[in-house]
């Protein structure tokens, strides 16, 4: 088994769509991003390529190639799952941190997104969302949010092996 942790910041502006996890959220402020700004699954991809110490998302999807000016990160983590072949995940474990906007209404559909993204049973995806509670400066305010992501992956036949030991 390997664990993989990611972590990721986008600040929030007004004219930009909100998503997070893959969900587009209701809000009067989006991310600001070379991409869509999905902070949820910028910090999961970083946890897969963390787990597989295949270094960062900024290392396989430059911030300047113009390719991926605006491209859904559902696409980014799409491309990621190949490099963790030999691997299944075991399970995932993410929290968002923002103010203002409620998350409570959207944690379903984002853990179902997830689950759905990356083939895995949504009692495997845990979701939380957290407040700054008016603390960590752009955060606190509303003006960013924080997304950590933790993950485990095992070896695939590594439960056969077991049996047959
Ligand atoms: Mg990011």
């Amino acid at each position: 088994m390997r664990v993989g942790t990611g972590w990721d910041i986008h600040r929030l502006v007004e004219g930009r769509p909100l998503r997070i996890g893959g969900v587009t959220i209701e809000s009067d402020k989006g991310a600001l991003g070379h991409s869509d700004g999905d902070v949820l699954l910028h910090a999961l991809i970083d946890a897969l390529l963390g787990a597989c110490a295949l270094g960062d998302i900024g290392k396989h999807f430059p911030p300047d190639d113009e390719n991926l000016k605006g491209i859904d990160s559902t696409i980014l983590l799409n491309r990621v799952l190949p490099l963790l072949e030999g691997y299944e995940i075991v399970n995932i474990d993410c929290t968002v941190i923002l103010e203002k906007i409620r998350l409570a209404p959207y944690i379903d559909r984002i853990r179902e997104s997830i689950a759905s993204l990356l083939s895995l049973d949504i009692s495997s995806v845990s979701v939380k969302a957290k407040s700054a509670e008016m603390m960590m400066m752009e955060v606190g305010t509303g003006d960013a949010l924080i997304a950590q992501a933790a993950v485990l992956i095992e070896e695939k036949d590594s439960k056969e092996d077991l049996y047959w030991v």
